[in-house]
């Protein structure tokens, strides 16, 4: 057992949910869903795991697993937003294919 499955297991309803640590800041299922009503549907989507206030498990997590989640949101939403670059610049290399002059 490692030191954050130790500590995890003295505290069992007081540590975080994906990395068992109990030092750092953590937040209660109720409060992110207070903060952000989709945050624990994208907990669910990152990290396969599901959060309900009515578990006999823990229902809390850190501050540096949500941050994870919140870096993994902006992160796809750049991608999203950079494939209209991908988008023009395949239009721009179809046209130009187009347009070139036969031998
Ligand atoms: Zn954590």
């Amino acid at each position: 057992m490692n030191s954050a499955a130790a500590a995890a297991a003295n505290n069992n309803m007081d540590c975080c949910r994906t990395c068992l640590t109990v030092r750092s800041l953590r937040l209660s299922a109720e409060a992110i869903w207070h903060i952000d009503d989709s945050m624990l549907q994208d907990i669910k989507r990152y990290y396969k795991i599901q959060i309900n206030e009515r578990d006999k498990k823990t229902t809390w997590m850190c501050e540096k697993c949500i941050q994870n989640v919140i870096l993994w949101r902006e992160r796809l939403k750049m991608a999203l937003k950079n494939q209209l670059v991908i988008d023009w610049l395949a239009e721009k290399a179809a046209s130009q294919c187009k347009n070139k002059p036969q031998p």
